[in-house]
């Protein structure tokens, strides 16, 4: 199944929406590793076929009023990919390059992460094809605002849970919240995760993702008998998850090499003063005014050699034309997606441990979970309830899943998918079909 690298794929960017090329299309490349752990659980026909399948695809057609005055039409979706386990949870982003292939994947994936750590929840999914850094704060809320109510029917803290994603943060997740209730004529918080604290909002979920791919790195790093301090790693993004992610791992002694958002990185052997990095990028927004560290772009960023590295930006960085230079010896895939079904072989060959997505960045919805249960609680934990809490579930997870990989002798990706979907096919066995 080979196929030519797109030029941008190379360049560690995401190809453009209408470019996937066979194997880099993200529901293909889910398909292909859940055709692959069905076959290691014999999984039955029937149930295979209703797994492969969307319960719900929502399309809705978004007017928005801009500021000059003239009317924009956005497309926004929504799927719900399984509701077996329990209400759909998933982020919705706000990207260009959102397309319905791309929000079907990642609801699928929901479905597995949601699974491999055991929550009660199915998977899901939201995308709006914008690009959020041309439109106003006031056209944003509008837009939050009218997607919601075109998608309200399936929103509920009983039926579909959102959640930040790419360029969605707190701020959305609030006017998701209040369209939600103005419509229900009361407030509800749990219908949305990652809200601010002050209206319901879980204390550690801003940093769950990073912290769980901290947790992740750490058992991956024991598990290969490395020790934690001083491993080199190198992150790819600097959003909520590469940022924090680069933070955390830094407090543990980890030494972070180089950092890049999509303009590009900055490399330092010696290691990045990373609480710096972190204090320019909140001044200035971007790397690229950083001057005390070498400049590399994103495609030299994913072949430097390093102990760990954390693709944390978007989807197919790591492909069949790039895998083959990786010089990492654990992947954390902070990112949903970030390595192409190719691609998946050849780092395995090279004996390079892959965290996958559905494990590593499983941290940020284990507390959305949280958040739900407190919000229906009426009751909030502390910080410190809250990161325990997550660590058990990350560290449990990943015992898991290590144990399934090495039982069946399959990679940790594969080994991530057979704990997921067969919690998965259990509950429909014991539902039964409603014919
Ligand atoms: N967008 C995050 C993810 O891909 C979080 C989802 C959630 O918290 O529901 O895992």
């Amino acid at each position: 199944m080979h196929t030519q690298t797109h030029p941008v794929a190379k360049a560690g960017i995401r190809p453009d929406k209408h470019t996937f090329l066979v194997g880099e299309n993200p529901f293909e490349s889910m398909m292909a590793r859940f055709d692959e752990a069905a076959h290691h659980l014999n999984l039955e026909v029937g149930l295979r076929k209703v797994l492969r399948n969307p319960e719900k695809q929502i399309i809705v057609s978004i007017p928005v009023l801009m500021d000059n005055g003239e009317v924009e039409v956005f497309t926004g979706y929504r799927v719900l990919y399984n509701t077996a386990r329990g209400p759909g949870k998933g982020g919705i982003r706000f990207d260009m390059q959102v397309t319905q292939d791309e929000v079907k994947a990642l609801a699928a994936w929901m479905t597995w992460k949601c699974a491999v750590v055991n929550l009660p929840f199915g998977g899901a999914k939201g995308g709006v094809v914008c690009d959020p850094s041309k439109m106003s704060m006031a056209e944003l809320e509008r837009l939050t605002r009218r997607y919601t109510s075109g998608i309200i029917d399936t929103l509920g803290p009983d039926s579909d849970v959102p959640a930040p994603d790419v360029n969605t943060n707190e701020r959305m997740m609030a006017w998701i919240m209040d369209t939600y209730s103005m419509h229900k004529r009361h407030t509800v918080t749990a219908v949305v995760t990652g809200k601010p604290v002050a209206m319901g909002g879980s204390l550690g979920r801003r940093e769950a993702t990073g912290r769980g791919c901290m947790i992740a790195t750490r058992e991956a790093l024991k598990l290969k008998g490395m020790p934690i301090e001083g491993t080199r790693v190198v992150v790819q993004g600097f959003g909520n998850v590469g940022s924090i992610s680069a933070e955390l791992m830094a407090e543990q002694g980890m030494k972070i090499l180089a950092v890049s958002d999509k303009d590009g990185g900055i490399y330092d052997p010696k290691g990045l003063d990373i609480k710096g990095v972190l204090a320019h990028v909140k001044e200035h927004k971007y790397l690229k005014s950083y001057t005390k560290a070498d400049r590399v772009t994103n495609a030299e960023l994913l072949e430097l050699e390093c102990d760990v590295l954390v693709p944390a930006a978007l989807e197919n960085v790591i492909t069949e034309e790039n895998a083959g230079r990786i010089r990492a010896k654990i992947i954390c895939e902070g990112a949903n997606g970030p390595t192409s079904a190719d691609a998946d072989s050849i780092l395995n060959d090279a004996g390079i441990l892959v965290i996958p997505d559905i494990l590593a960045n499983a941290g940020g919805v284990t507390v959305s979970y949280f958040e739900w249960v407190q919000d229906r609680g009426g009751y909030f934990w502390d910080e410190e309830t809250v990161n325990t809490r997550l660590e058990k579930i990350m560290v449990s997870s990943f015992q898991e899943v290590a144990s399934m990989a090495q039982r069946n002798n399959v990679s940790m990706r594969i080994a991530a998918y057979m704990v997921s979907i067969d919690r998965v096919a259990t509950v429909h066995r014991l539902r039964g079909m409603y014919a």
